[in-house]
């Protein structure tokens, strides 16, 4: 029995020698059970547009093909539900990069205030048609951070490209910028409809929705927040999410500023 090898073990030790070696595969069994969610979810995500592309192919090829009107709107549909595997694949594409750099950390010195202007002047072309607009605040002469410039891009665009589309149509998506402390602190808040306390702390959980058909209508992949946390903690930042119901959600993210090598 394991009870008498370690009888034997010890006694070969010596009595006052004793090694125990523990491990706990808790973690691990989690982890185990988190790619697996992964892999079933992100298939079911990619199998329900791709089921909807061959159903609509295969009238097409039938009868539906000859009625012009039928077709232009089959082949509308056909676009949208392709587009959507795009922006999935591409954001899981994201997700496995970002993850795959998760212990190198990135050395070059970004200028988030150009960064924070470009995004938003990008979402505004993009979405500007809802009529929203963005409320730029950015400090003066905030230092740069130490970042991964594509990365800092997409954390921005995932935020405020968020406020735009849960926010009330005709409100302002307010973001700012300033420097506090040694760290850079980015806000973007929206007066949306906001999102219950209970939904909060799972927030950043690959593929979870506080409202999953709402999600989709607008676009959504349910990977933004999963793939903003990734580059906060490659960034050694920090995410705070705050949001009241009915009255909108404040996201705020921490970077640690590059500090200027001194004079020498
Ligand atoms: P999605 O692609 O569905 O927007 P995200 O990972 O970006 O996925 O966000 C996860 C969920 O968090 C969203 O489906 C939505 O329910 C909620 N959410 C994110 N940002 C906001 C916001 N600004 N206002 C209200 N709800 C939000």
């Amino acid at each position: 029995t394991l009870d008498q090898r370690w009888q034997m073990r010890t006694a070969a030790l010596g009595p006052e020698l004793r090694l125990v070696h523990l491990v706990d595969q808790t973690d691990q069994y989690a982890a185990e059970r988190m790619r697996v969610d992964f892999v079933a979810n992100a298939s079911h995500e990619l199998r329900t547009p791709l089921a909807s592309i061959l159903g609509y192919v295969e009238t097409l090829a039938d009868a539906a093909g000859e009625d012009p009107g039928l077709r232009q709107r089959f082949l509308g549909i056909v676009f949208d539900e392709a587009r959507r595997m795009e922006r999935l694949v591409e954001d899981l594409m994201s997700l496995s990069r970002i993850e795959a750099e998760k212990f190198r950390l990135p050395r070059a010195e970004v200028d988030l205030a150009e960064l924070v202007q470009d995004a938003c002047d990008s979402l505004y072309t993009t979405h500007g048609n809802r009529g929203d607009d963005i409320r730029l605040e950015l400090a003066e002469d905030v230092p740069r951070v130490i970042g991964d410039q594509a990365q800092l891009s997409q954390l921005v665009h995932n935020l405020v490209g968020n406020a735009m589309k849960y926010g009330r149509a005709g409100t302002p998506v307010e973001v700012s910028l300033s420097a506090v402390d040694r760290n850079l602190c980015l806000v973007v808040a929206d007066q949306g409809e906001g999102i219950a306390s209970e939904h909060l702390p799972r927030l950043t959980e690959r593929f979870y929705r506080v409202d999953p058909g709402r999600s989709r209508s607008l676009g959504g992949t349910g990977l933004g927040l999963a793939i903003v946390k990734h580059i906060v903690e490659r960034h050694r930042g920090r995410l705070d999410i705050a949001s009241q119901v009915g009255v909108g959600t404040r996201v705020a993210v921490t970077l640690p500023a590059a500090i200027p090598a001194p004079l020498v």
